[in-house]
């Protein structure tokens, strides 16, 4: 299939090609995110493949069926960038890579924790500068903190076992559905108002949906305990980050690493080092030394790069192939609401 593939940089290019040779499509790469202003670039692609941060919004979807795209194949597995219905109304079917490596996110995620509790950063930058000075850098033991962890699907339920078999952490987790594997090593599931208040350390990995939206606002962020440790590599938005820099400043947030940011579709995967950042927010954030930030780097594995690789391009393939999408998400959506309510 004639592919026009959005947000590609060195690396995207090189895992996809190698992958492509077991399918054969007429991949063309572009630089550039897919938006009104670089769509015309997709004229006459049958199928348009795109990441994160590329906003498929009514119009957008809209100029893409208007020039004879049919599918929209996203390289993650996150689909709130998509306007679903709006797909669907114009007859775009959205195919995405639902696991890739969930190791690739869980280990990054308790990289950044330690990272920030053992203040690993400031201690790097100290001795480059011939500074062996440790004032500053003490951390807690992770050993009998509790952790509470926000979704225990893939990624969620690697973090709350490695740091429950790992790390010896009382784990209190929360999700829709209870993971009965997760329990019987003694993951704790509770409300999530019961573990915000008693977690020293708050661990994201649900979906951004409209409910999770700000799940971590200035509200949740007062009942917390004081001191909390805050880590993000699930979607930015999950926080807002207006209320976290007043919890940072007041004390109330005791630290955070964040691997995705709301504003990020502005700012992460470029070069920005010559430019004047706009974000004062974000600018913000940076400022705080009890604060990390990594631009959207969790999934940046050779595993995980070359798993999102075959996964696409066997999704492209079934879909150029007629019949049932390959991880459709529309269809993968209504499938999975139907097994939870015990339909199939
Ligand atoms: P998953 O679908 O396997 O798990 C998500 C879990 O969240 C599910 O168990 C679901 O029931 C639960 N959930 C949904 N709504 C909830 C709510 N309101 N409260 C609590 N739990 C809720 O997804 P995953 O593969 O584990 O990915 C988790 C997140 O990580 C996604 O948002 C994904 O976009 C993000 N992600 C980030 C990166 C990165 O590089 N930073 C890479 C991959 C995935």
């Amino acid at each position: 299939m004639r592919v026009a593939v959005f947000s590609t940089k060195p690396y995207d290019r090189q895992y996809l090609s190698e992958a492509n040779a077991a399918f054969g499509h007429d991949l063309v790469f572009f630089e550039p995110k897919l938006d009104l202003s670089t769509a015309p670039l997709a004229d006459g692609f049958p199928a348009v493949c795109v990441f994160v941060n590329d906003k498929l919004d009514r119009p957008l979807l809209t100029h893409l069926a208007s020039t004879g795209t049919r599918l929209v194949a996203l390289r993650c597995a996150g689909f709130n960038n998509v306007d679903l219905p709006a797909a669907a109304e114009l007859g775009i079917d959205v195919v995405r890579v639902p696991a890739y490596s969930p190791h690739a996110v869980a280990e990054f995620t308790v990289a950044l924790l330690l990272a920030l509790d053992r203040r690993i950063p400031r201690a790097w930058a100290r001795v480059r500068d011939n500074n062996f000075a440790l004032d500053g850098l003490i951390g807690n033991d992770l050993f009998g903190k509790t952790v509470g962890v926000i979704g225990t699907g893939r990624i969620g339920a690697l973090v709350a076992r490695c740091l429950k078999l790992g790390f010896g952490c009382r784990v209190l987790a929360h999700d829709q559905w209870e993971d009965p594997a997760l329990v019987e090593i003694g993951i704790e599931y509770r409300p999530p108002g019961e573990i915000v208040a008693a977690a020293d350390i708050l661990t994201l990995h649900c979906p951004l949906t409209p409910e999770t939206h700000h799940l971590v606002n200035a509200e949740a962020i007062a009942r917390a305990r004081p001191g909390f440790l805050l880590v993000n590599t699930s979607r930015g938005a999950l926080i807002d980050a207006e209320a976290l820099v007043e919890g940072l400043k007041s004390g109330q947030v005791g630290g955070v690493a964040l691997d995705v940011y709301e504003q990020e579709a502005d700012l992460f995967f470029e070069d920005l080092s010559s430019e004047i950042i706009q974000d004062d927010v974000f600018q913000r954030l940076l400022t705080f030394p009890n604060v990390l930030v990594t631009g959207h780097q969790a999934f940046l594995t050779a595993e995980a790069l070359s798993a999102i690789s075959v996964t696409t391009l066997r999704n492209i393939a079934a879909a150029e192939a007629g019949g049932e999408l390959e991880n459709g998400v529309v269809a993968e959506m209504v499938s999975a609401v139907r097994q939870r309510n015990g339909h199939d």
